[in-house]
């Protein structure tokens, strides 16, 4: 089954996440990674973000934040984009069937007046060591914004001017 179509609502949408978000916060301690009903929570979602938003369980939604539009259906699995092949027509350079997602995500973020100026944020790279789990519990334990080892935080890395470098003869 597919709920696509609710995609057209990028504002009802919005409002749903943060129901959501209201909804789960008081079952944090029920809801655990590795937990007992992990199981159960991981299908649920796979089901009905896989209906409305194509979902590829990355385990770290950043649906908000990209105009209610999946990033992860970008063929090239982009979290920051679009890339510099898209078309003068709007479509994907690897799908030209397919209008490119960024162009989608921007036009739905338009029309979300809570959350829609996040298009702007820069987001770090998926960690694929998260995928397949649920994404809904993850950001409960904040699983989703923790940096896997041996990553650093955007903040604290320094930009090397050229002109400081040893010169080679
Ligand atoms: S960003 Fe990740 S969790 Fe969210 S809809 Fe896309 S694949 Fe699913």
């Amino acid at each position: 089954m597919t709920l696509r179509f609710l995609q057209k609502y990028p504002h009802a949408l919005e409002l749903m996440y943060d129901f959501s978000h209201w909804l789960l916060r008081p079952f944090r301690r029920w809801l655990q990674p590795n937990g007992r009903l992990e199981g159960f929570v991981t299908w649920s979602e796979e089901i009905g973000k896989r209906a409305v938003f194509d979902c590829q369980m990355c385990g770290q939604c950043i649906l908000h934040s990209t105009g209610m539009t999946c990033s992860m259906t970008c063929p090239k699995n982009l979290r920051n984009g679009p890339c510099g092949g898209v078309r003068t027509n709007g479509h994907c350079e690897v799908k030209p069937e397919m209008r490119c997602i960024w162009v989608v995500a921007y036009e739905r973020s338009l029309k979300m007046p809570a959350y829609g100026h996040e298009m702007l944020h820069i987001q770090p790279p998926v960690n694929q060591q998260l995928e397949g789990t649920s994404s809904w519990i993850n950001m409960l334990h904040e699983v989703d914004i923790a940096l896997p080892d041996g990553w650093v935080k955007s903040a604290d890395i320094h930009i090397i001017n050229p002109a400081s470098l040893p010169k080679i003869a």
